[in-house]
């Protein structure tokens, strides 16, 4: 994967990677099926299924907060997902087409179609199946039951919970400037905001570890309340009832950072 995305970077600022299920039981493997290496194509909002990736975790995890794709742009590759902002200015949840901005102070705001992100992942959500659930006691114990419901486990899935919780940990970074610092270094002076009682809406996805170096493995989940006063990066919870709703995606869209924009 990493061999096709250096073969193209020099001609185009994209790469479409779709999943197949080999017919092989042996192991569930990610096949990349088709490289899409014309520039023009992947300007336009792709018609597959897809989950559009504005650049890479492995670049976010080395430092490369500024913003490189506008929120306007953004837009028109999906209405719900997860990301960030310029300067690693807080934690981005788009949902039902609406952008929303949680700072480190907590305070929850709609992002500007000026406004700019360095990483993003985003589509337009179609619920495949929706399935209900009682009480969670952790973070945990909802993965567990996401993994139950998610049948290929080599694909990436859309999630979006809508639940009521009686504990939610959830974290925000402070907005970074020059020089930056990795990200791991950043997290551990992040907000943290434990709430009680409180609903809303996780939205994020499911990812292969195979994707590790491109998008956050495993499940990654945002939160925005009901009235969208309370938001940001998912840590712990306590689920009380959830409704959940899955969507499998057909491949990925990886943007690569385009500084020209
Ligand atoms: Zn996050």
């Amino acid at each position: 994967l990493l061999r096709v995305s250096d073969t193209i970077q020099n001609e185009s600022n994209c790469v479409l990677i779709f999943f197949k299920m080999l017919p092989s039981p042996r192991k569930n493997l990610i096949v990349i099926a088709l490289a899409c290496l014309c520039l023009s194509a992947c300007q336009q909002p792709s018609n597959e299924h897809v989950v559009h990736q504005i650049a890479t975790l492995h670049a976010l995890s080395q430092g490369a907060y500024d913003g490189t794709m506008t929120y306007k742009q953004l837009a028109q590759y999906g209405d719900f997902g997860v990301g960030t902002y310029d300067k690693l200015d807080g934690e981005m949840v788009a949902l039902d087409g609406d952008f929303y901005q949680i700072k480190s102070s907590g305070i929850v705001s709609k992002a500007g179609a000026t406004q700019t992100t360095p990483y993003s992942s985003i589509h337009f959500f179609h619920s495949d199946s929706t399935s209900f659930s009682g009480a969670l006691e952790s973070f945990d114990a909802l993965k567990t039951k996401l993994s139950s419901l998610i049948q290929h486990k080599d694909r990436v899935y859309g999630i979006k919970i809508k639940a009521t919780c009686s504990g939610l940990k959830l974290r925000s970074p402070k907005r970074q400037e020059i020089p930056y610092l990795p990200l791991a270094d950043v997290l551990k002076d992040q907000s943290i905001f434990n709430k009680e009682n409180i609903t809303g809406t996780f939205v994020g996805y499911y990812s292969p570890a195979d994707l590790g170096a491109i998008t956050a493995p495993g499940f990654h989940l945002h939160f925005i309340s009901d009235d969208r006063k309370t938001g940001g990066h998912v840590l712990d919870l306590t689920i009380t009832r959830a409704e959940i709703y899955l969507d499998e995606l057909s491949g990925l869209q990886l943007h690569f950072s385009d500084t020209s924009q």
